[in-house]
């Protein structure tokens, strides 16, 4: 198994990408916590991979707060005994609009989950990883992180940019303690956030034209990725960011 005892906390974990992350890694091994601001969602899909043979606890969290993640991590190495991985990947969307036309207070709650929250996370982890000889910190970003686009917001490509380059400033300060740190950059994939724009006929023909491989992403898409750098098998990799957006940014 390719993440063999290895213990991993996941942000944003009840659902979406999160969500398929903890059971591909369950399956694949490893014990898993999940931390989430959904609290219904998040203890049954602990449940759900427990039935199935894994290991995962469900962990409250809201990722702006440097306390409760402060706990989460500390429940995390009570429960499994060390730390191992970390995918930020908690984040949310934002509605398209002009810079002139966003308030600084839709700015600051993207800004505060999508950038300071991964901030925090990796704060709180570092200690841990140290203690446990290094470790795999995953950064979830966006392809809207790498390139503009005229149909998104500020604040969210703001907070994905800010992702990216955090991770690179991550891994250069731990590399040497055996600390990876590296962003994912998943194109329009389907899960919960992205159910609005896909019913949206019009929207969703707009994002399917600029996909060169012509459909959205599915999670698994994504968890393989993440997976991938998660386990040794991506042990010579650190401040690098795998695209995973069915081309759009190679356009
Ligand atoms: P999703 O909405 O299905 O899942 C996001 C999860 O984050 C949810 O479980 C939600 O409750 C959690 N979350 C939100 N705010 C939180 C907070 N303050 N504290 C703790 N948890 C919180 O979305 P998804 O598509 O699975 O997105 C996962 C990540 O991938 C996000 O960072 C998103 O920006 C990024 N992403 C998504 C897409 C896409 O097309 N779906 C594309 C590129 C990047």
């Amino acid at each position: 198994m390719r993440l063999e005892s290895k213990v991993a906390f996941i942000s944003g974990g009840a659902r979406g990408m999160g969500a398929c992350e903890a059971r591909l890694f369950a399956a694949e091994g490893a014990m898993v916590a999940i931390g989430d601001v959904l609290e219904e969602e998040g203890r049954r899909l602990a449940a759900e991979i427990g039935e199935a043979g894994g290991e995962c606890i469900f962990l409250p969290l809201d990722v702006t707060s440097q306390d409760q993640w402060e706990n989460a991590i500390a429940a995390t190495v009570l429960k499994f005994g060390r730390l191992d991985i970390l995918v930020n990947n908690a984040g949310v969307g934002a509605r398209n609009m002009l810079v002139e036309n966003t308030s600084a207070e839709d700015w600051d709650q993207v800004m505060d989950i999508n950038a300071k929250g991964v901030f925090l996370g990796t704060k709180a982890a570092i200690p841990e990883m140290r203690k446990a000889g290094g470790g795999s910190i995953i950064n979830i970003s966006s392809q809207l992180g790498l390139v503009g686009v005229d149909n998104s917001s500020p604040q969210y490509q703001a907070s994905k940019g800010a992702v990216r380059l955090l991770t690179k400033s991550t891994a250069i300060q731990y590399a040497r303690e055996g600390i990876r740190a590296n962003s994912v950059h998943p194109g329009p994939i389907v899960t919960p956030m992205t159910e609005g724009s896909r019913a949206d006929t019009q929207r969703n023909e707009v994002t399917i034209q600029r996909i060169p491989l012509g459909r959205y992403g599915e999670p698994e898409e994504v968890a393989n990725g993440v997976l991938f750098l998660a386990s040794d098998e991506s042990s010579f990799m650190t401040g690098s960011e795998l695209v995973i957006d069915g081309g759009w940014t190679a356009q």
